[in-house]
């Protein structure tokens, strides 16, 4: 396989440590892309070329043998007390939900405010990645009205738009999947940037200019995610619109838009190191924090389908004229592998009756038996969303890791050999 990085992307992200591996063949059962070597019984290694950086072993392994090495905790302590800097927390929807767990407090609880609340105290300034997916799902959904308008109703459209079934682009272990296993459909995934690639230039433009008020050379944006892939996508070399925004303005400076990623687990460590629990803290509000506004459609895309889910109703929205009539899509929810739906809609300019053909799938594997269909030009979809981690972000590599030391998705367990 010919190399699989850029220049600068972070690489060899989740390393096994051979001294703690008992060679059980578990992280081989969860790993999506075959990137596990070993024969049972001895040391396992993971090939990084083949690997999707997704963390699925780790948090599957029972062992605690593997890790993920990209640790910028004491970076960004140091960063938080140095004075000059303006560190901008960007904090995605799943680990508002997970948080708690790693300071002892009940699985699946939400606490935005206690999180805004340690957030805070620990001097980060707050936007929420909420607002940065809603800013995705309309550039997303904007897009699969275009195509329907072009491919499916034959109007002229004057941009250069890939070809339906269009597919999410929000996962960057699936991105990943798709531009080393399947290249010759790359042109299929949405041109939309991820909501983490929305929220570092939202900070260091906007952000920067109306709301902090400091040079945007000063910010130091931190993504806050469920999930080890996002620290290999905020490191490639794709990623510098703020940077590139700036440089037309005077500026000479080159930087990424989101400067490092904290997991979960490592937001949990930095707030341990500085002495801030999350039981405790003064709770902030969402008006606190002028980048906190956000639609319901970017709270769900957290678990699988939620995607699809805020995209439908844009699409329904924009091509009917009216709200879809239950804004809980529930053919797009549940832990079904594969899900999928037809949705009829009645075209406002017209009246003309379409349908819309949609699959959600979970577990990057699940997806081959469409993509041989696309290959065989016998895809009957117009849109896929596609999300690497069992029951999506919330399940995500960098959240923490219950005491069993699988993740919670129950049914997705190992058989282990012994058991
Ligand atoms: S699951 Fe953990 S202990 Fe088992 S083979 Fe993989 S790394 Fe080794
Ligand atoms: S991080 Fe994901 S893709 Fe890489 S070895 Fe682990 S499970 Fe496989």
């Amino acid at each position: 396989m010919p190399k699989s990085y850029q220049e600068n992307e972070l690489s060899s992200i989740i390393r096994i440590d051979e001294s703690k591996c008992k060679g059980c063949d578990t992280c081989k059962s969860f790993c999506p892309a075959d990137a596990i070597d070993g024969p049972y019984g001895a040391n396992h290694r993971i090939n990084s070329e083949r690997c999707l950086q997704c963390g699925q072993c780790l948090v599957n392994c029972p062992f605690g043998a593997i890790e993920d090495t990209a640790d910028v905790v004491d970076q960004v302590i140091e960063k938080l007390q140095d004075g000059k800097t303006t560190v901008v927390a960007t904090v995605a929807p799943a680990v508002r939900v997970a948080l708690g767990e790693e300071f002892g407090m009940e699985p699946g609880k939400l606490i935005t405010e206690q999180m805004y609340g340690a957030l805070k105290q620990a001097g980060f300034k707050i936007m929420d990645v909420n607002f940065a997916a809603d800013n995705t799902i309309l550039e997303e959904g904007t897009e699969l009205i275009h195509k329907i308008q072009k491919y499916v109703l034959q109007k002229p459209v004057t941009e250069e738009l890939g070809p339906l079934p269009q597919f999410s682009s929000c996962c960057p272990a699936w991105v990943r999947y798709m531009e080393l296993y399947h290249p010759d459909l790359r042109q299929h995934l949405s041109s939309a940037k991820s909501p983490q690639g929305m929220a570092g230039p939202v900070a260091k433009i906007y952000g920067a200019k109306e709301i902090w008020k400091v040079e945007p050379e000063q910010i130091f944006c931190v993504g806050v995610y469920p999930c080890t892939a996002k620290k290999l996508e905020a490191s490639r070399p794709e990623f510098t619109a703020a940077a590139d925004y700036w440089k037309k303005q005077g500026h000479t400076a080159t930087y990424q838009d989101t400067d490092v990623v904290l997991t979960t687990r490592d937001l949990a460590r930095l707030l341990k190191k500085l002495d801030i629990d999350v039981r405790n803290v003064q709770p902030a509000e969402e008006k606190d924090n002028p980048l906190a506004e956000y639609t319901g459609a970017g709270t769900i895309f957290g678990a699988t389908g939620g995607v699809m889910e805020a995209a439908l109703r844009t699409a329904y929205f924009v091509l009917t004229g009216q709200e879809l009539a239950d804004l809980s899509y529930k053919p797009v929810r549940g832990l079904a592998e594969v899900k999928s739906a037809e949705i009829p809609l009645k075209l406002k300019d017209g009246g003309q009756e379409i349908t819309l053909k949609i699959a959600v799938v979970h577990g990057t594997k699940n997806v081959e038996p469409l993509l041989a269909e696309i290959k065989a030009g016998k895809s009957p979809y117009h849109f896929i969303e596609v999300m690497n981690c069992p029951g999506g972000c919330v399940n995500g590599g960098g959240q923490p890791i219950n005491p069993m030391g699988t993740s919670w998705t129950g049914k997705f367990k190992a058989i282990l050999p012994w058991s």
